[in-house]
Parts: C-alpha cells; structure tokens; sequence
C-alpha cells in the first residue's frame, strides 16, 4: 500500500489519535468533549490582513470574517446573498450566504445547507466553508459542474456557528482562546429540542444561537445538509440519540460511504482507523442527546450528517491547505447527492396550482422520514437509496395519489409529475391550511385520536362520525361508527399491523382522508 501523508509532524498526529480511538473505544465511549488542544497554535495562524485571510492559508479576524462574507456577496450579487440570521449573546453576527443562480427569488430547487463550528474550537470547517464559497462563486460559468450546482440548487452556507466560542476575545483578532461552548457555557450542540425525550419543536429556554438557528433551518426547510465538526476524522449518520436505526439507513450510509471514500482517494491515511472505514453510526459512537442533526433528521424533515474533518480542534493554519485538498471533492460530492433521488411537482389537475402534500413511502416510511410539498411551488425531494418504492401524495381537500413501482437508481434523479383530484366529499372550499380533522399521534401504537381543528374551517361540531381505515392494498381494515362529543375522539387500532393507513372519516356531507403509521 503506498501511503501519501504530507508530512512527518501530521502523520505522528493522525495515527496517535486514531489509535487513541481504536482503543478508547473498546473499553469505553470516546467523548468529543475531550480537548486535544494543539499546542502550536498562536497569534501566527491569524491573517494579518483581509488579503492573507482569502489565501485561505491563515484564519481570519472576526472583522476579516465578516468583511470576506459581505466581500462574497458584493463581488458575486447575481449568484451570491448574505443574510444575517441573528445575533450571537454577545451579539456577534450569524451569517450565511445563499449561492444559487437567480439568488434574490425563491425558486423550485432543492435547498442545501453546510454549517460549521457550533463548537467554537473546532476550526476546520470555518475555513473550509468559506474557502468552499470562494470555490462556488469563482468557478460559476467556468467549471461545469460547479455550475450545475449552483445552477440546480439553493446552496446555503455559515462557515461560523458559534462566533463567541470561537473569538472570546472582545476585539474577536485571535482564536487562540477559543472555546467549545457559546459566551454562556453551553454546548450548542446538546441545545436543540430532542425527539427522544418527546419535547416539542420549540425555542424556549435555548440559547440565542441555538433559537436563531432553528428560526432559519425552519424557515428554509433544508433539502440536505451537513454540520462541520473536528476532534477526530469520520463521517457520523444519524442517529445520535438512539440505537434503533434510522428509515432511510442505507442511503446515510451510501452517502457517508462516498464522502469517506473520497477523502480516503486522495490521503489513506484520512479518516483512517474506524472499525467501518471512515463512517460511523452516531449512537454505536456514542449517544448524545440535544444535538443538531438529530433535530434536523426528526424535526424539519431534513437529512444531515455530521462530519468530523481534522483530528486536531484548533488546528494549526499550515494544514488548511492539506485538508482542503483532501475534502474539497467531497464537500462538493456531497452536495451533488441532492440532486437525487425522487422529486417531482404535486398539483392540483384541473388549476395546475401547487399543492402542498405529504409524500409518503409505505413500507420504508417512519413519521420523521416523510417530506413535503412546498406551497409555494408544490415542488418535493424525497433523497433515498436505491430501489423501487411505491409513493403515495395525499393533502387536505384532496383524494390520495398512489405512484406503485417508483424505480430510484443511485447518482440519477427519478421526476413525477402528480396531479391531485379533489375529493368530491370535501366541496369546493375545503381550506388546505385549517384541516377539519387531524389525526394524533401519528405514528401511533395502541390508540389514535381524532380531533375537530378549533381552526377549522366547519367548527367544532359535534355529531356522529365515520371511521373508514383503509391499507396500503386499498383493503378496508377497520370501520367505525363513533360520536364526535366536541373533544378528541379515540380509536383503538391494536388490531391493525404496523404499516401504513389511510382513515377516511366521514362527518356528514364533509369527508376527509388522512393518513397515518400504526407502529
Ligand atoms: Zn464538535
């Protein structure tokens, strides 16, 4: 085996530490917490000024930082936007850029995320991210498949997550004092709500940069994404906070395989060490709960992994460029992989107009690996491994759509056009957005509750009920008939197989179809 380690002081490091891991990890968790604190870094590895910080050789200040960011979008204003997201605690700017062609409008493209140091002493990525946008907006309309990306996708990148861990310094002129949590002690990546413990989507009691991000993933709605770590070299798939394996397993693990791979082309000695080669499950690592892909995965109905780029946190500035030679092809692989998979349009067959809908795989699906139609386009993006899958649409006001047989083969995207009829049982004005029931939980296990929306376009009225649940076969499986007292209506669905239902329910002239996964 020929081995290419660029040179003597980085091989000494990589294998120590992942024999480190090898080691730890047979007797007891390895813990990202643990600080290999380098112990050559200094003020040297800061830019001295704006033009060294965009050699990319050197960190910047936090003022260089900013000025690159805003540089980006002044110099690129046809492909490149900066948004401010929010204000750290100590009120230090969130930023990301948008690249895409077309970048002022909103367009039917997938939307794509790289985000980078929520651990403010986990350097890589910072300088990866900014060097990756320098990347995109230099090599648009030269370098095709640079400019297939920009031209496919809403890319979104924030180089700096946790601007107070990393500069802790009031002028923000060094990181040599960088630090893991944000400027009030707090892991930013065990701040996020956990689907594990059963909390809500909700921002309460979070730190700042926690609230402002899950504010701007909701809002953007992110196709696919990635969060840039260091401490150790893998890439780490969901999910964090549970054995149980994830629905769409084997495409985490395709993906992860690929961005491992890569590296793993270009040094062998990368990500080297791990008992699966570079990639990991994050529990079999070990379980945390809180964090940001976890939340991403089960919450916002994104698909994130976790990439851990440089075994050394506050790595020092001579191995920026060895790392960006390592991770550039696959940093952009990564995001080509959003470019698959099934996606499609879903509107309404007599208006055309977008429908926002639930799109569903039966027999793959849990309730967290479902996506949506947007409203505004009705467009979709279900990434997933190759295989044939049946695919049902369904949405408020209108009768469910089933695809069988939607044939998905890696690297290539599948495209459906699906038109919904409207459910003659729901009349003209069936209000999309207020449903007049809704279903919970959704997966449930034992009982379903039916309730009237207090939104609800026809009120909460009360009267008799009927239950139709149909499966996935179009077979009838369970039929009620129940009386609608005002308060949620339960439904005992023990007897059904786990898998996926749809219940017809039926309230005089008003029917609604709605679909649901008995555990
Ligand atoms: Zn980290």
């Amino acid at each position: 085996m020929t081995w290419c380690i660029p040179s003597g002081k980085f091989l000494r490091i990589r294998i120590f530490l992942t024999g480190l891991i090898l080691l730890t990890n047979l007797v007891l968790p390895t813990n990202l917490d643990a600080q290999w604190k380098a112990g050559n870094f200094d003020d040297s590895d800061m830019a001295l000024d704006l033009t060294e910080a965009l050699t990319f050789q050197k960190y910047p200040t936090y003022p260089q930082y900013v000025e690159m960011m805003q540089r980006f979008a002044s110099r690129y204003p046809e492909i490149c936007r900066l948004d401010t997201f929010g204000t750290s605690e100590e009120g230090r700017l969130l930023l990301a850029l948008k690249i895409s062609d077309h970048v002022q409008e909103d367009e039917d493209e997938a939307r794509f995320f790289y985000t980078s140091t929520i651990h403010g002493d986990e350097l890589v990525g910072y300088v990866l991210l900014l060097r990756l946008a320098d990347t995109l907006l230099t090599g648009y309309g030269s370098v095709s498949d640079i400019t297939a990306l920009v031209d496919s996708l809403a890319i979104w990148i924030n180089p700096l997550a946790n601007p107070d861990g990393s500069y802790s310094s009031d002028q923000g002129l060094s990181l040599t004092d960088a630090r893991r949590t944000n400027s009030k002690g707090i892991d930013l990546n065990r701040d996020f709500p956990d689907s594990g413990s059963g909390e809500g989507n909700d921002t309460t009691m979070r730190a700042a940069e926690t609230r402002h991000m899950m504010y701007f993933m909701q809002q953007h709605r992110f196709t696919m994404s990635a969060n840039i770590h260091s401490g150790t070299e893998v890439v780490n798939y969901p999910w964090d906070h549970t054995r149980v394996l994830h629905a769409d397993d084997p495409w985490y693990r395709f993906i992860s395989r690929e961005y491992a791979d890569e590296t793993m082309a270009v040094d062998p000695g990368y990500m080297w060490g791990w008992p699966d080669n570079g990639i990991t499950n994050g529990a079999e690592w070990y379980i945390i709960t809180g964090g940001r892909q976890d939340y991403v995965n089960y919450y916002l109905e994104g698909r994130e992994v976790t990439l851990e780029l440089s075994n050394e946190k506050l790595l020092e500035s001579n191995l920026l460029e060895e790392h960006w030679r390592i991770n550039r092809r696959s940093l952009l692989n990564y995001m080509v992989q959003c470019t698959y998979g099934i996606r499609g349009r879903v509107s309404d067959e007599i208006s055309g107009d977008p429908v926002r809908a639930q799109i569903t795989l039966p027999d793959h699906d849990s309730s967290y690996s479902v996506v949506h139609s947007s409203a505004t386009h009705g467009d979709f993006y279900r990434l997933i491994k190759e295989g044939i899958y049946d695919l049902v649409v369904s949405a408020n006001g209108y009768l469910a759509d089933t695809t069988p047989g939607v044939e998905v083969t890696d690297y290539r995207a599948t495209w459906l056009d699906i038109r919904l009829a409207r459910d003659p049982g729901t009349g003209i004005h069936a209000d999309h957005d207020t449903p007049a029931f809704q279903l919970y939980p959704n997966p449930a296990r034992e009982q379903i509750y039916i309730s009237t929306s207090p939104a609800g376009g026809s009120g909460k009225e009360t009267g008799h009920i009927t239950i139709k649940v149909y499966g996935i076969d179009g077979q009838l499986k369970l039929q009620k008939d129940l009386y609608n007292s005002g308060s949620p209506v339960p439904l005992t669905i023990t007897p059904l197989k786990s898998g996926f239902y749809v219940m017809k329910i039926t309230r005089g002239a008003l029917t609604r179809v709605l679909p649901f996964i008995k555990e």
